[in-house]
């Protein structure tokens, strides 16, 4: 059986300038998810880890507070909760 952390890796061969066949595995990632209640984050850049790598700062994330972390609905209430105590 195929070691656990390979079961949902992708393989492939790349090519390089010395015509040695390098395999390459690529993981699935899964969906960024909010920290407290576990809602997909949007606008959040998942995937292929070497296509985000390359995106800048505000492609792959939102310009707000706690962006990656929070949901827009955790974060409001958040706010709320630090501004009333
Ligand atoms: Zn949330």
């Amino acid at each position: 059986m195929v070691r656990p952390s390979l079961r949902f890796a992708k393989t492939r061969l790349i090519r390089t300038p010395s015509r040695t066949r390098l395999k390459k595995i690529d993981k699935r990632t899964k969906k960024p998810h909010c920290s407290q209640c576990g809602s997909i984050l949007h606008g959040v850049a998942f995937g292929n880890r070497d296509k985000v790598r390359k995106m800048s700062r505000s492609e792959h994330l939102p310009t707000r507070l706690h962006a990656g972390y929070l949901c827009s609905r955790c974060l409001k209430s958040a706010i709320k909760a630090e501004i009333r105590s």
